[in-house]
């Protein structure tokens, strides 16, 4: 905007900025550092993030209101002469000027100014003002409007002015001339093939980049306001566009890289099948088939299983497993939790020892020797699978030939880890995975890569950030599953809660207490979970009270999970350590104290944990009156659903995805424009397109990337 340095209050800072952006190019300094620190706060480096820094809204500067018709409440643009100009010190120091433009009066006034603009709006200046105008007793006013004064004939501007996300420090005047100067200097043409955007009907990038910086008068201000004006939506298909550019561009990359294939090489799958107490279901053969398949390939497997919680991926993973063992190599299995992990250990030893074989186990507070015995066994080959927390992934671990990695309940572990884990693999290959295979080619070789969750990804998630993965969905439960009865039940009818317990462990069951989850401070969590101890401890003088937390060893741990798994405690006290994968099938009640404190994903996870075997389970929410309406609405869809990807949906709905894929640590945008529920559409044409591009024009998808990504290779690192 023209004259923007001589608008009102911030002229000092504009000044600085604009001596700074002037001097940028030539020699950096402190101003230019200060500068560029404010910049990257808004998450701009260089100049394409100027042009992708996108109008909040727009006031409309291309029309002049007539003062006697201007209405009240909304922000209009005034010119008039000032006629009167006065410094009054009631009720407090302001400036108060009368202007008129003929047909009417208003008075604008400033409680802050600079000695210059009390003198500029001296009586006789000619002058534009922008503002919201109030009725008051003397007539409209303006406080404090955006104002510039007239040298002549000034023609009007003819957009509308956009305002800008900004910081402090930074004005809108800046921050227009930098974003103007960087449309000035970077070429803005098409990276769309014509195939693509026509059959889209999608407007031109460049048209679509001034239509949102400098929207004509005209245009249509509620979908600019809502973001579904064709420009918009053409800024949001190049953001999903280089988001699925991105991912399938790892996903061919990866079809290229080279791994062990891991064929069908022995007896050993087949012989833990017939010795399973169970039968395989038709889903549970149908992953393990597409399973195999993938591990067949010498190039790496990515491939998430999905399957709700207690539909039985573990032994998926087993069969995998020995699926490396029969070639001679190492599978290594990782789970987020200690308790998790031992568990994994104990059944793969159940399911693994009749073969003859032996899994070690690695955790980061296991005693040194017993963790020095299994660095070795994994170094020297000695053992074949490791089962262990995610110390498994450490510098330390050297494994003599790591050919597929698992990862349980991947989505503990968020996006960058998912990320970094994939690069870890490339490290860890280049490192230690070298082998001379026949045939003279001394390319390095990835571990085959298995994720599992049994929080499902909504569609739309799996579409997007996991567009690089393949999927397999173990979509049926065991039989002889009974649906778990979920109960909401106020906190002052906990004596109720208490019979129950008491009826279900005289039947021979066992029960969890989960206490509420106290997410501010882990001392305070671990205090309410002695105290519900010692209270049910007096409560249940009849029943063996045990207890599980976070803080405790993991030998502490492990010892109170075996004698709950063995039956020897009769009602487990427990804080969200349990919250996934934990299975004891004689567990059928379990009581969620506070359970309005707990994310929906989460009070799945925990339900979960009953219904396991064949006895009716309930699942006791307690909550504390008075609930909120968002408390109230998340409770009603767990007790409502029990299918976990509808409340993956929901919960995606309630938190966005930047929480639910857990990098909310990390801070960074992961879609800054696109919105994946309201924007399905474009999703859905971005992939196609992405594919498409990257076959028919390479370089055209690479341009893409590079406008967007710049010199990011992934999408979701900032
Ligand atoms: P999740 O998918 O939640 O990890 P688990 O692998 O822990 O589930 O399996 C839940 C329980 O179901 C375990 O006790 C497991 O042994 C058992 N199980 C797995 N597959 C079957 C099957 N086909 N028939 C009966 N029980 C099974
Ligand atoms: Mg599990």
């Amino acid at each position: 905007m023209k004259g923007a340095s001589k608008v009102a209050k911030p002229a000092k800072a504009a000044k600085q900025v604009k001596a700074a952006s002037t001097r940028a190019r030539t020699a950096p300094d402190a101003s230019h550092a200060s500068l560029r620190a404010k910049l990257a706060r808004l998450g701009i480096h260089r100049d394409f993030d100027l042009v992708l820094h996108l109008p909040l809204r727009y006031e409309d500067e291309t029309r002049i209101v007539p003062i006697q018709e201007v209405p009240p409440g909304s922000p209009v643009q005034v010119e008039g002469t000032v006629f009167d100009s006065k410094i009054v010190f009631r009720p407090r120091r302001q400036l108060v000027v009368r202007i008129g433009d003929g047909g009417g009066e208003i008075t604008l006034r400033f409680f802050n100014f600079y000695p210059n603009q009390q003198k500029a709006l001296a009586p006789g200046a000619r002058l534009r003002a922008f503002g919201e105008v109030r009725a008051s007793m003397l007539g409209g006013e303006m406080t404090h409007p955006r104002f510039h004064v007239l040298h002549g004939d000034e023609p009007l501007p003819v957009a509308l002015t956009p305002i800008y996300p900004t910081t402090a420090g930074l004005s809108q005047g800046a921050l227009r001339r930098m974003i103007g100067e960087a449309l000035g200097r970077t070429s803005l043409d098409e990276t769309l093939p014509e195939a693509t955007r026509e059959p889209l009907g999608l407007e031109g990038f460049s048209a679509a980049v001034t239509a949102l910086h400098r929207p004509a008068p005209e245009a249509d201000e509620r979908s600019l306001a809502l973001r579904t004006h064709p420009a918009w939506r053409r800024i949001k298909f190049d953001e999903l566009l280089a988001q699925q550019l991105s991912m399938r561009k790892h996903y061919r990359e990866r079809k290229a890289k080279r791994a062990r294939s891991l064929v069908p090489a022995g007896a050993l799958v087949r012989a833990m099948l017939d010795h399973l107490p169970f039968r395989l279901t038709r889903a549970q053969i149908r992953v393990w088939s597409e399973i195999g398949a993938d591990l067949a390939q010498a190039h790496p497997m990515h491939r998430l299983l999905q399957g709700d919680v207690g539909s039985g991926k573990t032994v998926v993973a087993a069969l995998a497993c020995l699926r490396a063992v029969e070639n001679g190599v190492q599978a290594a299995v990782m789970a987020p939790t200690e308790i998790l992990a031992e568990q994994h250990y104990r059944k793969f030893r159940d399911w693994l020892s009749p073969l003859g074989i032996a899994a070690v186990w690695l955790t980061g507070s296991q005693p040194r020797k017993q963790r020095e015995a299994a660095l070795d066994a994994i170094a020297s080959g000695a053992t074949q699978i490791a089962v262990g927390t995610h110390a498994l992934f450490q510098e330390q671990v050297v494994f003599r030939s790591l050919a597929l990695a698992i990862v349980d309940e991947q989505h503990r572990f968020g996006v960058e880890q998912r990320l970094a884990l994939r690069s870890k693999g490339e490290g860890r290959s280049k490192g230690e995975g070298r082998r001379k295979d026949g045939g003279g080619g001394a390319r390095t070789e990835e571990p085959h890569l298995l994720m599992m969750s049994a929080t499902p990804i909504p569609r739309t998630l799996s579409m997007s950030y996991y567009a690089d993965l393949d999927v397999s969905v173990i979509d049926e439960l065991p039989p002889g599953r009974q649906p778990v009865v979920t109960k909401l039940v106020a906190d002052s009818r906990r004596q109720e809660v208490g019979r129950r317990i008491r009826e279900a462990c005289r039947a021979g069951h066992q029960a969890y207490w989960v206490c509420p989850l106290i997410e501010e401070s882990d001392a305070l969590q671990l205090k309410t979970a002695l105290e519900t101890h010692a209270a049910l401890t007096s409560e249940f003088p009849d029943l063996r009270v045990g207890m599980v937390h976070g803080r405790m060893s993991s030998e502490e741990k492990a010892g109170v999970m075996s004698a709950f798994a063995a039956g020897a405690v009769h009602l487990l006290v427990a804080t969200t350590v349990i919250e996934v994968g934990v299975d004891v099938p004689n567990a059928a009640l379990m009581v969620i104290e506070h359970a309005e404190r707990f994310g929906l994903a989460q009070l799945h996870q925990l339900r979960g944990r009953v219904g396991r075997g064949a006895a009716e389970s309930v699942c006791i929410l307690l909550y504390q009156n008075p609930l909120g309406e968002a408390a109230r609405r998340r409770l009603r869809v767990v007790y409502e659903s029990a299918d976990g990807f509808e409340i993956a949906r929901q919960d995606l709905l309630a938190r966005g995805p930047g929480e639910y894929l857990g990098s909310r640590q990390s801070g960074a945008p992961l879609l800054r424009f696109a919105d994946l529920e309201q924007d399905q559409d474009l999703l859905g044409a971005a992939r196609e397109a992405a594919e498409r591009m990257l076959r028919d024009f390479p370089e055209a998808a690479q341009r893409h990337l590079d406008r967007w990504l710049g010199g990011r290779s992934d999408f979701l690192k900032a």
